[in-house]
């Protein structure tokens, strides 16, 4: 079994098979078609495109547009793989503005279907036509067209059988038509959509120029846009914005959450992860918050050629967009909610028995405390969170409201302790350094006094003559405003008679600028933390205290 005769030789495929192949990973189902040829309409400057679909478009997907238009000449040549007008020789990858740039799109939905050009680059009314039928090209000849382009794909996988079998239902296949429709409609708010399923008219999108909110409410729902919080958040490198959905209208599935990077439609398990967490216990378990996000950054740090459908992207600082996508959540969600101090001001029931939580003696509610590590819980029984701030659990003996701020400035005070006592200090470096600029002669007097600030953790070095950047905080203050924390310790500190005993105060000040959103185990682990800490009397403000049937019913909004 040896010799040059046995040897399997290597040849090009026929390109009906190529093609094929390449189908196989561009053209899943009718809502890859509507996607790709949605894309293409856009990326030819199309301000309006209608799209008719039949049975789902199963049986026929027909797309609309008033773009540019495709050059007589390169009619033909739309089919051939690898022919693009989007990127030029010594074109970068990573610059492409446009959504397609593969030049493989229309070959491989060709190669599959029964296919229809018409195309035309002017007013003159007359355009081309080019018909296909399974890679390979029927007649081209002169049709009336005006300005733009029509593609026509009609039963689709008529020739993989195998494929069409793996075909769902029309309503399912329609059911992910609309889904890329509504996807790419709503980040292109100046470009008008007008669908028609089965002869019927079922989504008109006009175009929007500047009220994107209209847009927004017209696809994702009124009840979305109604409640929702808008968001606009940059940092550094990245510009995240668009809409966070209420809690309360979290669904059973992801299908409301809508993320675009850089304009383009994407699907990423990091970056929903870091939304997820962003919204922390303000969702139960199992449940899927709604959103609109658009992420803003350096193309070239993204890639988005991974997949031939494009929704998979590589991130070079996969950690830092995710971190950053998370901070922006959880401080959108946190704004504006913080209850200061006259919580009650609000007259709510369950506002007034959170404020005696800071008024009651713990020790005089609900009895003695439990000894140290005897009050337990698990993720699953916390039954509420209040304003972001109080919870509410039950531990084998009593229901017990629990507030987050007091416990956070507790465990503050007891590490701020032991770092002043010589225990070792635990860091976390800032996901955003703060940089500030002061006169130099301001900063050389200061910089011997910077050691006072490095001893609790508080990490500052001297970039420039004139500057000055912080990069670390104490764990515990993660959830400190670590700007306007910088600008109190370096005002302090610039006051020569500064100690140690101011510099506490400001620090314990900034402990609970942020609400921040903790998930269940952050929550558990401060529960259990808390449980640690010895009653250190009037310096510890009161943590928690058992809730009376009373209190119980007042918070569930009776008498
Ligand atoms: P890509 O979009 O990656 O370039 P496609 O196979 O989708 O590849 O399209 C091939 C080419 O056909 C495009 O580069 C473009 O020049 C042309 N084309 C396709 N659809 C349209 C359209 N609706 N309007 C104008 N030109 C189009
Ligand atoms: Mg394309």
């Amino acid at each position: 079994m040896s010799g040059l005769n046995n040897v399997p030789r290597i040849h090009a495929l026929p390109r009906e098979l190529a093609d094929q192949i390449a189908a196989g990973e561009v053209v899943e189902r009718p809502a890859s078609v509507v996607k790709e040829l949605l894309e293409n309409a856009i990326d030819a400057r199309a301000d309006h495109i209608r799209i008719d679909l039949e049975r789902g478009g199963i049986t026929r997907i027909r797309i609309t547009d008033n773009g540019h238009g495709i050059h007589p000449d390169d009619l033909r040549q739309t089919l051939d793989r690898h022919s693009t007008s989007k990127l030029s020789e010594g074109g970068a990858l990573q610059r492409v503005q446009t959504l397609g740039f593969r030049g493989e799109a229309l070959g491989a939905i060709a190669s599959v279907s029964r296919m229809t050009i018409q195309s035309s680059c002017d007013d003159s009314g007359q355009g081309l036509e080019m018909q296909c039928s399974g890679s390979s090209i029927e007649y081209v000849m002169p049709v009336a067209h005006r300005a733009g382009t029509t593609v026509e794909v009609r039963t689709l996988f008529f020739n993989t059988p195998a494929r069409r079998k793996f075909l769902r239902t029309e309503w399912t296949e329609y059911q992910h038509v609309q889904y890329v429709i509504r996807q790419i409609a709503l980040s292109h708010f100046s470009t008008g959509f007008h669908v028609t399923h089965n002869g019927r008219k079922v989504m008109t999108y006009p175009a929007v120029s500047a009220d994107y909110a209209r847009r927004v409410a017209a696809i994702a729902g009124q009840e979305f846009i109604h409640k929702a919080r808008p968001l606009d958040y940059s940092a550094a490198a990245f510009h995240l914005w668009g809409w966070l959905g209420d809690p309360a209208i979290a669904r059973n599935q992801s299908d409301r959450q809508y993320l675009y990077l850089n304009g383009r439609a994407i699907r990423d398990k990091h970056l929903n992860h870091a939304i997820r967490v962003g919204y922390a216990d303000r969702i139960y378990p199992g449940r899927y918050p709604c959103y609109v996000l658009f992420l803003e950054m350096d193309p070239a740090l993204a890639d988005i050629n991974v997949h031939p459908a494009k929704h998979e992207v590589r991130f070079a600082h996969t950690r830092d967009v995710h971190d950053f996508i998370h901070a922006a959540v959880a401080d959108t969600l946190t704004a504006g909610r913080v209850p200061e101090p006259a919580v009650a001001g609000d007259g709510s029931h369950s506002a007034k028995v959170a404020q005696e939580i800071n008024t009651v003696e713990v020790r005089e509610s609900g009895g003695p405390l439990p000894a140290t590590g005897s009050l337990q819980t698990q993720p699953a029984q916390i039954r509420a969170v209040l304003q972001g701030r109080f919870l509410i659990f039950e531990d084998a003996q009593a229901t017990i409201l629990f507030d987050l701020q007091a416990a956070r400035m507790t465990l503050a005070r007891q590490a701020l302790a032991q770092v002043r006592a010589g225990h070792r200090v635990v860091q976390k470096p800032l996901l955003l350094p703060v940089s500030r600029e002061y006169p130099r002669s301001m900063l050389d007097k200061l910089e011997d006094r910077l050691d006072m600030l490095a001893v609790i953790g508080v990490d500052v070095v001297r970039q420039a003559p004139d500057s000055i950047m912080l990069r670390q905080l104490p764990a515990f203050l993660e959830f400190a405003d670590a700007a306007g924390l910088f600008d109190d310790l370096v005002a302090a500190l610039d006051r020569s008679a500064a100690c140690d005993d101011d510099i506490d105060e400001i620090v314990l000040g900034h402990v609970n600028d942020r609400q921040g959103s903790l998930t269940h185990e952050d929550l558990c682990r401060i529960i259990d933390a808390i449980m640690q800490t010895e009653y250190t009397g009037a310096r510890t403000p009161p943590v928690y205290r058992r809730l009376s049937a009373d209190d119980l019913l007042a918070l569930l909004g009776g008498r």
